[in-house]
């Protein structure tokens, strides 16, 4: 076995499954995907470690746990169409790619988003839109959402993502400035149920406005 698969096989049970991430399917993307692609060439030897990296421009690749643990809460069916608001590394990106049909992901960086575009472009997803905008609005051209996952934190909810959600739908975000909570929310016919999962710190979700 090479020494990135059992890096990976090892993050897996040791971070992950430990810890009781149950989805096999997103265990099993974990287990395949290689993270060191989606670091900067010198931390590539910390790619498997228990925590987030550093990408360049004070941007972070998140902790594995927390990508298992959110693409987890927002219970993904192979049909659906998700949004992604802060592609950062593409990571994650990658990971609901094979989750489910279709992946619109928006960065405001332009060098991440590029860095993130060639990556995964190499890697062959063929599922994965990509646009460099401010992301508190969504991407309305394409919404409605089975579900929306936001890595960068806003002090509140922007209220653009909750009406890019159909009926049933789910978006999972973490909320706050210093302490932020993550936070799911599913929109349900005639209003929305909204839980606290657990307390987390995310970079801040910038807004042009
Ligand atoms: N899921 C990514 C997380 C990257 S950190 C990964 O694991 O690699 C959060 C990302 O959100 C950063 O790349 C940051 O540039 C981006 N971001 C911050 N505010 C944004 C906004 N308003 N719109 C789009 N992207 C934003």
């Amino acid at each position: 076995m090479s020494k990135d698969k059992k890096d990976r096989e090892k993050m897996v049970a040791v971070q992950i499954e430990a810890r009781g991430i149950k989805n096999t399917k997103v265990l099993s993307i974990m287990r395949k995907l290689p993270r060191h692609l989606f670091v900067p060439v010198g931390m590539k030897s910390s790619a498997y470690r228990d925590e987030p990296l550093p990408i360049g421009e004070g941007q972070t690749i998140s902790q594995p746990y927390i990508v298992a643990y959110m693409t987890e809460a927002l219970s993904l069916k192979k049909h659906e169409k998700v949004l992604e608001v802060g592609t950062g590394s593409g990571y994650q990106t990658a990971i609901l790619a094979e989750m489910v049909h279709e992946v619109y992901t928006v960065e405001m960086v332009v060098s991440l988003s590029e860095k993130a575009q060639k990556v995964l472009v190499e890697l062959g997803y063929k599922n994965v839109f990509f646009k460099i905008a401010d992301g508190t609005y969504g991407w309305k051209e394409n919404a409605p959402y089975d579900a929306v996952m936001v890595t960068a934190a806003p002090s509140k909810i922007p209220k653009e993502l909750i009406s890019q959600l159909k009926i049933g739908g789910r978006l999972i975000i973490p909320v706050g400035d210093f302490y932020q909570d993550l936070v799911l929310i599913v929109r349900e016919k005639d209003g929305f149920r909204e839980d606290k999962l657990l307390p987390v710190r995310f970079v801040p979700l910038v807004t042009t406005q």
